[in-house]
């Protein structure tokens, strides 16, 4: 049976938090048993938004590596590299951008709506207007058949797939058009009730151990309207009760019904969170603890992804070499 290969691609901005686990993570270790994956950490996406300051690049590169390691991927199962290791994704991204009109990137929805919300930074450049694009050459380079996303990201893949018919049309058919996997994601608010984001404050990172965990769950907001143990409480405006959901599904029902009945404290109910988040990442935990002290592993494991990346990308460059005569 030919297995589909999957692209997956994480900017590395900061280090993983609990919601990039559960929404993104888990999934690429589940589809490295059923297909064949590449996994990039993309530098250079990163830079599109974050080029005046590039001091911990190098640093957050290593720590995306280090939280997917420590997770579950598995570079003897999938390939793991960085995508500016890999020349021919900017090669693929020059070629694509001779033939794409500029509308179709301008028509992008998250790119006005990130042009409005990152006031504080001067996104007004080619490299920001053209990340989709170099999204659909991350893609591409690889054939890839299927891609991991998010509904918020489906216009980013329906511009690659835009760009494959029309390079198709165009020249030859070299590509095939990428479809969406979307990924269910349980939501998984931040601390304070907000989308979790480490730009908020409000995030639990995945690296955290015991103690972090603690102390972020202590501090999440609860049921406002409740003030002694025994009133009723209302679980669909708490946040710790949204964890709730996610770490303990079987036994939500019960502990929402305890709170309504307002027969369980809002501490013995963190306390036992608390239990539950450090039981489900410990294993994560001991691995990352294990594997930061030998950064030169990962650094080799990156080195040798790249090695097995580019061989498939340049194949794929020679045919469009060939197919567009340069
Ligand atoms: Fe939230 Fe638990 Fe308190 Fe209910 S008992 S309000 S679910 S923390």
């Amino acid at each position: 049976m030919v297995r589909g290969r999957v692209l997956n691609g994480m900017r590395p901005t900061s280090k993983l938090h609990l919601g990039n686990y559960l929404g993104s993570v888990v999934n690429m270790v589940k589809l490295q048993e059923e297909y064949e994956c590449f996994y990039t950490i993309v530098d250079w996406h990163a830079l599109t938004t974050g080029y005046e300051d590039t001091a911990q690049l190098q640093e957050n590169i290593l720590d995306i590596a280090l939280d997917w390691l420590s997770a579950g991927v598995d570079p003897e199962k999938c390939v793991v590299f960085v995508q500016s290791h890999v020349k021919e994704h900017a090669e693929l991204h020059l070629l694509l951008s001779m033939f794409t009109p500029l509308g179709w990137l301008e028509r992008v929805p998250t790119y006005k709506e990130q042009l409005r919300e990152l006031k504080d930074r001067n996104i007004h450049t080619y490299g920001f207007l053209g990340y989709p694009l170099l999204m659909a050459a991350d893609i591409l380079a690889y054939k890839a058949d299927t891609v991991p996303v998010g509904e918020d990201q489906l216009p980013h893949l329906e511009l690659s797939r835009e760009v494959v018919r029309r390079f198709n049309h165009l020249f030859q058919p070299v590509f095939p058009e990428p479809q969406a996997k979307l990924t269910r994601v349980p939501m998984l608010p931040g601390i304070d009730g907000r989308k979790m984001s480490k730009s908020y404050g409000n995030h639990i990172p995945m690296s955290a151990g015991p103690n972090t965990i603690r102390e972020k769950v202590q501090l999440m907001v609860t049921d406002p309207a409740r003030v002694k143990k025994t009133d009723p409480g209302h679980p669909e405006v708490c946040t710790v009760a949204a964890f709730y959901k996610v770490f303990l599904p079987e036994g939500v029902d019960e502990v929402f019904a305890q709170c309504r009945a307002g027969s369980i404290g809002c501490v013995a109910c963190k306390e036992q969170l608390m239990d539950l988040i450090i039981e489900r990442m410990a294993p994560i935990y001991k691995r990352r603890s294990e594997l930061e002290k030998e950064p030169d592993t990962i650094r080799d494991i990156l080195k040798k992804g790249a090695e097995r990346a580019r061989e498939v990308a340049a194949t794929t460059l020679d045919e469009v070499r060939r197919a567009m005569n340069v």
